[in-house]
């Protein structure tokens, strides 16, 4: 049976700088790339904030530019889903990981990066638009509606800071709200009210996301009356909630009641021994491909202090 180093899992900004950090350090990792290989940036158009980068970079460039990265100091990158976890609770014990229901990998490290999905309404038109005025990340894609009008749906706390930052960018902003209150924190709502330029549609719900090769106008209902009516803008964001990717762990990690894996205080160490947790998968607070690629940085550092202390 071989036994590797490190294991890590997902392939988005945390995943790659854990397997550059790991591979530079001699644990020859192995990165399971995941259903989505690249990540949630893989379905954004342009990427201005990410450092290093000055012109800008697509999404799938920059990723394509980490993954590069990471194999040049030898990491195994691997095209597969990890399907089950075997966890030991030992420290210094191998853990078991299977890969699309076959493949067994023994591994004395693992480093969780496997992320969050933003939520989307599920329609046909949201999905078409999507990187072409349809967008979950305002901090990522707002910039390109500068002085434009957007829509933001959501009521709770991401939805208030999504929209109250889009209106410091943008002409004006619809929050569609689906109930006759919003779930945001009273602080967060004080905000909303407050924003001259954004306007609070309570009891909306989406009907259709509008337009040609980009959208220009969003078809809404008021749930109170069923009165139809169009709303032109050209962006159109989702603030309706992350899902961690962490359902393969559950009842062998601690999460949160959402899902998110706790890890001790300034570090990327849960409650295993030679498991760490990097990226969006345990953070929902920040969720940038920078702070991911940050963690995942700390996790390698992590995994690799834990097999020197092995040693
Ligand atoms: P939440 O789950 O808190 O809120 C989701 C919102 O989206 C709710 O208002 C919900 O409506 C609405 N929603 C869900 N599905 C739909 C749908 N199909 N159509 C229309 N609306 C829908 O998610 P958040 O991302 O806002 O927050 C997650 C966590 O992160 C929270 O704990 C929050 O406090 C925290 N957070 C904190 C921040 C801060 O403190 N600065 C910033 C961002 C997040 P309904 O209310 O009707 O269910």
């Amino acid at each position: 049976m071989e036994i590797i180093e490190c294991l890590i899992i997902g392939s988005g900004p945390a995943g790659y700088t854990a397997a550059i950090y790991a591979s530079r350090a001699n644990l020859n990792p192995v990165l399971i790339q995941g259903l989505q290989p690249g990540g949630q940036l893989t379905t954004t158009n342009d990427v201005e904030n990410y450092p290093g980068y000055p012109e800008g970079v697509t999404g799938p460039i920059m990723m394509e530019d980490f993954k590069k990265q990471a194999e040049r100091f030898g990491s195994k990158i691997v095209f597969g889903t990890v399907t089950e976890v075997i966890l030991s609770k030992t420290k210094g014990d191998v853990h078991k990981i299977i890969v699309d229901n076959k493949e067994e990998i023994y591994t004395k490290t693992v480093i969780i990066s496997t992320g969050a999905s933003a939520k989307y309404l599920g329609l046909e038109s949201e999905k078409k638009f999507m990187g072409s005025g349809v967008s979950a990340c305002a901090v990522c894609d707002g910039f390109f509606f500068k002085n434009q009008d957007v829509v933001v749906v959501g009521g709770g706390d991401s939805a208030a800071e999504e929209a109250t930052y889009l209106a410091k960018l943008c002409k004006k902003v619809y929050l569609l709200v689906r109930k006759d209150e919003m779930r945001a924190s009273q602080i967060m709502q004080k905000r909303v009210f407050d924003t001259n330029n954004l306007e609070v549609l309570f009891n909306h719900e989406t009907i259709e996301v509008m337009g040609d090769k980009t959208v220009n106008s969003i078809k809404v209902k008021d749930t109170k009356n069923n009165q139809e009516k169009i709303i032109s803008a050209s962006g159109f964001f989702l603030a309706i909630g992350h899902t961690p990717n962490t359902q393969i762990f559950k009842n062998q990690l601690d999460m949160d009641s959402v899902g998110y894996l706790i890890t001790k205080p300034d570090s990327s160490i849960t409650n295993l021994p030679g498991v760490f947790a990097s990226g969006d998968a345990q953070d929902s607070i920040y969720r940038q491909a920078i702070t991911a690629a940050g963690s995942g940085c700390m996790a390698a550092l992590d995994a690799e202090r834990y097999l020197s202390e092995l040693d």
